[in-house]
């Protein structure tokens, strides 16, 4: 994946390839041969020579700044340290606090930073199409949003040999469990969720992205535990004749500490990959935690930082980090040659209209997945810095 390593911002020779509007013809060129003209500089207390641009074609004018990841950032320095601390287990107010900014700024860089790490996803799985040969291993994690009344799984769909994270979907689903009679009083109170298909929509999403990545010529491996959703989901899919379908059930355990049977110990080393994602997630995002009281608020701000956490798991954290040689699942899938680290990540701004994303990942992008509980759900509808 071409992808360079120098922030834009670094960048004194700096030529624009596209125009960065939305409404511009020239804004999706992939050829080279944009026209543009020089126009000039400005200057800002950070930086002292920004030049600007006029655009050929639809003559409105940008500036290097458009290019950026900090586009429109009042404290763009922050970036990378908010960045790292929402994938190193800081909950908003306590990077707030340690970063002298206020909560709200680091909700907007999270969803900011959930953003590019969407699109930045999005371009690593075009790259990947149609070449993945690696058996996939898919499983939901289990979260909520703002109540445990309203919970959601997540697809996870995980390369089985790389560990790299292809897919997140959401599946809202019913409250499950023992629930008391107060609890089905207040549930009863409770708004309505859209479920968008719950367990079995989001699976059937992630087959139909499975084999668009999937190299043709090869039999469509899944492994996954036995719920039912996915023998479903691939029963009815139309390309079932490709898929074959591992499924390894989780069986009953013995009381803790009690030894592993061997039904168990297949599964666990099968879905290993998968497995061990959510256990970094737990481990590394404040509000997947166990025994926290940070907790998500919308399940479509959770899905951006779910996003901001899969890029740093595919990019910048290596599969082991004991060793120094071990490498990151991009590199095990010959997607990069060597461990990103953030200013790498953030180096460039990504255009939704100039990548191909799948419907519900632009749906999340522009934050249209609702949750009812609030009478107002903010929407990402910036004209410049969308
Ligand atoms: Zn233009």
């Amino acid at each position: 994946m071409r992808w360079p390593g120098t922030p834009v911002e670094h960048l004194s020779r700096f030529q624009p390839h596209f125009c960065p509007r939305r409404e511009c013809p020239e804004h999706v060129r992939a050829a080279p041969g944009y026209r543009f003209r020089r126009i000039g500089y400005y200057a800002t207390r950070r930086r002292w020579r920004i030049p600007r641009f006029l655009c050929l074609t639809c003559q409105g004018s940008f500036s290097r700044q458009s290019f950026a990841v900090s586009y429109y950032c009042k404290r763009p320095e922050l970036l990378r340290p908010v960045a790292a601390g929402l994938v190193g287990g800081s909950a908003h107010r306590q990077l707030a606090r340690a970063l002298g900014c206020a909560p709200s700024t680091v909700d907007r860089m999270a969803a900011r930073l959930g953003r590019h790490a969407l699109l930045l996803l999005a371009r690593a799985r075009g790259e990947l199409a149609g070449r993945v040969a690696e058996p996939f291993v898919l499983d939901h994690f289990e979260t909520f949003e703002f109540t445990q009344d309203f919970p959601f799984g997540v697809a996870t769909l995980v390369g089985s040999r790389s560990w790299f994270v292809y897919d997140l979907d959401p599946a809202p689903h019913a409250r499950a469990g023992r629930i008391t009679e107060t609890q089905r009083q207040r549930l009863a109170e409770r708004p309505r969720r859209p479920r968008s298909g719950g367990y079995l929509g989001s699976t059937r999403r992630v087959l139909d992205h499975l084999v668009s990545l999937a190299s043709p010529d090869r039999p469509l491996s899944l492994r996954s535990d036995g719920h039912p959703a996915y023998d479903q989901a691939v029963a009815e899919h139309p390309a079932r004749a490709r898929f074959a379908l591992e499924r390894y059930p989780n069986p009953p355990r013995g009381p803790k500490g009690s030894p592993r049977s061997p039904e168990a110990r297949l599964r666990d080393a099968r879905l290993f990959p998968v497995d061990l994602l959510h256990k970094i997630l737990r481990h590394s995002v404040a509000h997947h935690r166990r025994e926290t009281i940070a907790f998500g608020r919308r399940l479509n701000a959770l899905m951006e930082r779910l996003f901001l956490a899969a890029a740093w798991r595919n990019f910048v954290k290596r599969r082991s980090e004991r060793t120094r040689r071990s490498g990151t699942p991009a590199m095990a899938l010959g997607l990069t040659t060597e461990p990103w680290d953030w200013r790498k990540v953030l180096s460039r701004r990504l255009f939704p209209a100039r990548q191909p994303t799948p419907a519900t990942w632009a749906f999340l992008y522009r934050r249209l997945w609702t949750t009812p509980l609030f009478p107002t759900n903010s929407r990402h509808q910036l004209k410049r810095a969308f």
